[in-house]
């Protein structure tokens, strides 16, 4: 069986269906460039459908963009580009504006402005919300922009594997299309990778299936550098009821509602841990006292933590967390009854691809935004942090490359490289070898059982090595399962499933790399063996580029002081 290959040409190629994708592509569109935007799930999907609380913007009373900026930096473990928070915490008030003319309905109070939730880490209300499903509203209001707009070519279902790079400059990208079961390539001048974070190589976690950090690699592949990759935000996700496996109850709602984390024995752990601040403490140090928790085995009976809210009134969690005492309710878990069980799972990526404040990268013609994108959360990110900055470099990314798109001639074709198309024509004929969908699972487990919240340098290099092995032995062996012979529809997915475990393995890869090598614990990144934090070796950020021998380069950049 054999695949056609469709061809397209563009002025920017926006990969990605998120927050930052859907604000770029409506900036292109304004600037009247050509732009297609391909997305490997529906024209609006990603971790933004998902999102809970809100996210930040200083737009209350007494608020402004400076505060927010200096408590970002407060907590950011010091990593963070000042110039790059300094732009989203002043941007993203008018990107509340728009949203807003565009039809977004953000609670608002009986005066009629926006009733902004308090955060910890922020000193004044400011989170813009939908209660508790803050990301379907934004997902409503985008996706109908999106609709309208018939400037903006929406190829849905397709999987971006590559990009194509031309003397060094990236001239479109190539991939599948597994809704129909297609190759598709694409010439552009300009491509915006807006693909979300990495949380998909991790299996626990609580993203839609489809973010598996194929940005970070494609980027990185094409020269650019991957900044604090090693800084990841886990949170709690239950593992019991059984009902509710997988599920993220989202702790800061019901910390807002005054629940409490318990250990099997009914101890208030974070007391101990954080006496000023226990529950109120930063979200990677509620996670890293549940890890710990877990690790001195105080974990309760499936392996997790328990989130008390069974001494906190049913009107106070109606009113702060109501979608999630509906689901769980629907699921027949009254949460102001039972404490839910939860061990901590891959949430967002703070690391990324390193831009400007346009979001444009070192590499000529590429660009990033959202959670693709590097520099902006540093070592932690406060609550409401991740969607706001992803709504306001996806915008910034959209204007700036639609004006560079403006002054360029037509890019050289872009095509399936030569040596992907034998290693796809060799991968659809094989009928022994490992199972793709097994090779798959793999790699999500060595990044759950070695690179999670606690991290020694034994299981960073047990991950490299056996990443390594993945890519070296497994991946020109594996095969599609049997089904995909008889259709179209099941090889694309089968396909497409298999060419991204080229990018998820190099990307188990390169996050052990940046764990093992700093050598400290900050932030959101914890080593039981350096569990200290060293400012004079390590108060700089990690950087992994392709070497001349392709193998993972590891410098540091130095941190830029705020102001
Ligand atoms: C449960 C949950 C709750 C959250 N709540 C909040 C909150 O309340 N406030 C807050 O600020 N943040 C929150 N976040 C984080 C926030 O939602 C995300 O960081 C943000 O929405 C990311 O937006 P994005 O556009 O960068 O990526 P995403 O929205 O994840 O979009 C990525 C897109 O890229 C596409 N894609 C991926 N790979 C490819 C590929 N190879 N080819 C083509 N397309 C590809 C995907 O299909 C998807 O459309 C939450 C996250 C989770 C998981």
């Amino acid at each position: 069986m054999s695949l056609e290959t469709r061809k397209y040409t563009t002025d920017v190629l926006i990969v990605g269906g998120g927050a930052a994708a859907s604000l770029a592509a409506f900036e292109c569109s304004e600037a009247g460039v050509n732009v297609i935007q391909a997305t490997k799930g529906r024209a609006t999907s990603g971790t933004t459908t998902v999102a809970r609380g809100g996210f930040a913007a200083a737009m209350g009373p007494g608020d402004s963009p400076e505060q927010h900026l200096a408590e970002i930096l407060e907590h950011g473990g010091e990593l963070i580009d000042p110039e790059l928070a300094r732009v989203w915490t002043h941007d993203i008030i008018q990107v509340v504006k728009d949203m807003q003319s565009w039809g977004a309905k953000f609670v608002t109070g009986d005066d009629g402005e926006l009733d902004l939730k308090l955060f910890p880490n922020h000193s004044v209300p400011r989170a813009v919300h939908h209660y508790d499903t803050t990301g379907n509203m934004v997902t409503k209001v985008l996706s109908q922009k999106l609709r309208s707009d018939d400037r903006i070519e929406k190829h849905s279902l397709v999987s971006i594997v590559d990009l194509a790079i031309d003397e060094g400059r990236v001239v479109g990208a190539w991939g599948v299309d597994y809704g129909e079961g297609a190759l598709v390539a694409y010439s552009a001048k300009e491509v915006i990778l807006c693909t979300g974070g990495g949380s998909g190589l991790f299996y626990v976690n609580d993203n839609p299936p489809q973010v598996t950090g194929d940005g970070y690699v494609l980027g990185y592949r094409a020269g650019c550098p991957l900044l604090g990759i090693e800084m990841i935000d886990f949170q709690a996700m239950c593992c019991s009821p059984e009902e509710l496996f997988g599920f993220a109850p989202h702790p800061t709602g019901f910390i807002n509602a005054g629940a409490v984390f318990r250990n099997q024995e009914g101890e208030e752990f974070l007391k101990r841990y954080y006496p000023e601040t226990a529950e109120k403490s930063t979200r990677s140090e509620v996670i890293l006292a549940m890890a710990k928790e877990i690790h001195a085995g105080r974990a309760g009976l499936t392996g997790g933590i328990y989130m008390d809210a069974t001494k906190v009134p049913v009107e106070t969690i109606q009113k702060i967390i109501p979608h999630v005492y509906k689901t769980c309710l629907h699921r027949s878990i009254d949460i102001t009854k039972t404490p839910l069980e939860v061990a901590p799972g891959s949430h967002t990526w703070l690391g990324g691809l390193k831009i400007d404040m346009d979001g444009k990268t070192p590499v000529v013609g590429l660009w990033a935004a959202g959670e693709t994108a590097g520099g902006i959360h540093g070592g932690n990110r406060i609550g409401g942090s991740a969607l706001s900055a992803s709504l306001v470099f996806g915008q910034r990314a959209g204007k700036a490359a639609s004006k560079e798109a403006g002054k360029k001639s037509d890019p050289p074709p872009a095509d399936i490289p030569e040596d992907a198309g034998d290693w796809l024509q060799g991968l659809m004929a094989r009928r022994n070898g490992p199972l793709q969908s097994d090779i798959r699972l793999n790699c999500r487990m060595l990044a759950h059982e070695n690179l999670g919240p606690i991290r020694t340098a034994e299981k960073c290099e047990e991950a490299i090595g056996e990443y390594g092995r993945i890519e070296r032995e497994d991946l020109p062996n594996i095969r599609l399962a049997d089904e995909a012979q008889g259709s179209n529809k099941i090889l694309g997915q089968e396909l497409e499933s298999a060419l991204s475990i080229k990018n998820l393995s190099l990307l188990g890869r390169l996050l052990g790399t940046a764990a093992l090598k700093r050598q400290e614990s900050r932030g959101a990144h914890y080593r039981l063996d350096c569990e200290e934090t060293d400012d004079s070796s390590w108060r700089v950020v990690t950087r992994l580029e392709t070497g001349s021998d392709r193998e993972i380069e590891f410098s540091t950049d130095q941190v830029k002081d705020g102001w």
